[in-house]
C-alpha cells in the first residue's frame, strides 16, 4: 500500500509512518518542519520504502501527483500546541485550514478516491462542562475573540470541509477527533504537559502544575492512536463520519505531576502556578477532557494496549539518555 503523511514528521506522523514501513507498505512523508523535525524520521531516511518531501503543504508544487500515487492519505500537517496557538493565531489560521482545504481539493481533482484520513481535535469540545465527551455533544466555543479557540476553529472548519467534500464527492473521508496523545518524540516546547514535567522531574527541577490541577486529561500513547487511526482509514463505513480517538483512563493534573515525580525517582517539588501566569488573560482551561469510544469500538474493534505508567517510563527513560549523552 503506498501512504502519504501530511506533517509525518511530526510527533504522532512519525509514529504513523514507523507503522507503515514495518507492515511493509511504501511511505511518504511531506512536512515543512516548523514543528516536526527531521530526527523524527531520520532513522526511517534510509529505507528504500520512504520517502521525504520538505515543503509546505500550502504552496507544495507536487501535492496533486503525491496524492493521485496514494491509497491512503493521513492529513496530520497543522500547527499545534496551546503556547504556539496563543503566539501565532494568524499562522495557526491560515496552515490549518487552507493546508486542508487544498488537499481536499486535490484528492477530488485526482479522482482515485483513496482512504483519507482527517485529524480534528477534541479542542472542538471547547467550554463543554460535560463529564466526557461523545461524538454528538455539543461544541461550545468562546465569544469574544479569544484567540486560545482559534485552533479549535480551524479543526472544526476542517471537519466540515471534510463533510462537504465526502457528502458532495462521495470521497471517502473520515474525521478523527484526537484526545491527549503522549510518547516517545513528543516535545514539551509547545506546552504539553506529559514531556513538560517529564523534563522538569528528571532535572529535579520545580514540575509547573496549572491552576490547582483538579482539572483531568486522559491520555493515549502514541502507538494506540496510530493503531486507531489505521483501523479508521480501513473501515468504509467510517467514511463521512467523525469519530474520537483517545483513551478512557482519566487522572488529574496533580495526580500526573506525582506519577511523573515518583516513577522518575525525583526530588522536584510541585510547583502551582495561576492560569493567569501560565497562559496571560487570554486564556480559558478546560476542566475535563475524557472521550467516549463506543463509536470508535462499534466501527473497528479498537482496543487500547497500553497503560499510561508504561508511557512515561519510556519517557523518562528516553529524557535520561538525552541528559546523559549530553554531559
Ligand atoms: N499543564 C500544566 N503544566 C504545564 C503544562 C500544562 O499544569 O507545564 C496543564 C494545562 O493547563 C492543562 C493540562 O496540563 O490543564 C494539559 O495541557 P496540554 O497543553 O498538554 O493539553 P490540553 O490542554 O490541550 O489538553
Amino acid at each position: 500500500m503506498h501512504i502519504l503523511i501530511t506533517g509525518g514528521a511530526g510527533f504522532i506522523g512519525s509514529h504513523m509512518a514507523d507503522y507503515h514501513i514495518a507492515r511493509g507498505d511504501t511511505v511518504h512523508v511531506v512536512d515543512n518542519l516548523s514543528t516536526g523535525c527531521r530526527s523524527n524520521i531520520a532513522h526511517l531516511l534510509n529505507s528504500p520504502n520512504f520517502h521525504f518531501s520538505k515543503a509546505d503543504l500550502l504552496v507544495w508544487d507536487k501535492l496533486q501527483s503525491a496524492i493521485e500515487a496514494a491509497d491512503r492519505i493521513y492529513h496530520l500537517a497543522a500547527v499545534v500546541g496551546v503556547k504556539l496557538v496563543l503566539q501565532d493565531p494568524v499562522r495557526v489560521m491560515s496552515t490549518n485550514m487552507a493546508g486542508t482545504e487544498r488537499l481536499i481539493r486535490a484528492v477530488h481533482k485526482g479522482g482515485g478516491n483513496p482512504q483519507v484520513v482527517v485529524a480534528s481535535s477534541s479542542e472542538v469540545y471547547g467550554f463543554n462542562e460535560a463529564e466526557a465527551f461523545d461524538e454528538n455533544c455539543d461544541l461550545v466555543l468562546r465569544s469574544g475573540g479569544r484567540l486560545r479557540w482559534s485552533y479549535a476553529v480551524t479543526k472544526l472548519a476542517d471537519e466540515y470541509l471534510a463533510f462537504a467534500y465526502a457528502r458532495k464527492y462521495d470521497l471517502n473521508i473520515a474525521i478523527a477527533r484526537l484526545f491527549n496523545t503522549v510518547g516517545p518524540r513528543q516535545s514539551g516546547v509547545y506546552g504539553m504537559v506529559v514531556p513538560t514535567f517529564v523534563h522538569q522531574a528528571v532535572r529535579h527541577q520545580p514540575i509547573t502544575v496549572y491552576g490547582d490541577g483538579q482539572q483531568t486529561r486522559s491520555f493515549s500513547d502514541v502507538r494506540d492512536t496510530v493503531t486507531a487511526l489505521d483501523l479508521l482509514a480501513s473501515c468504509p463505513a467510517a467514511s463521512g463520519e467523525v469519530v474520537n480517538i483517545g483513551n478512557e483512563q482519566e487522572i488529574t493534573i496533580e495526580a500526573l505531576a506525582r506519577l511523573i515525580k515518583e516513577r522518575a525517582a525525583s526530588r522536584s517539588e510541585l510547583h502551582f502556578i495561576s492560569y493567569h501566569e501560565a497562559y496571560g488573560e487570554e486564556f480559558d482551561d478546560v476542566s475535563h477532557r475524557r472521550p467516549i469510544l463506543d463509536k470508535l469500538r462499534a466501527l473497528t474493534g479498537y482496543r487500547a494496549q497500553w497503560v499510561l505508567r508504561d508511557t512515561i517510563d519510556e519517557m523518562i527513560a528516553l529524557e535520561i539518555q538525552i541528559i546523559e549523552s549530553a554531559s
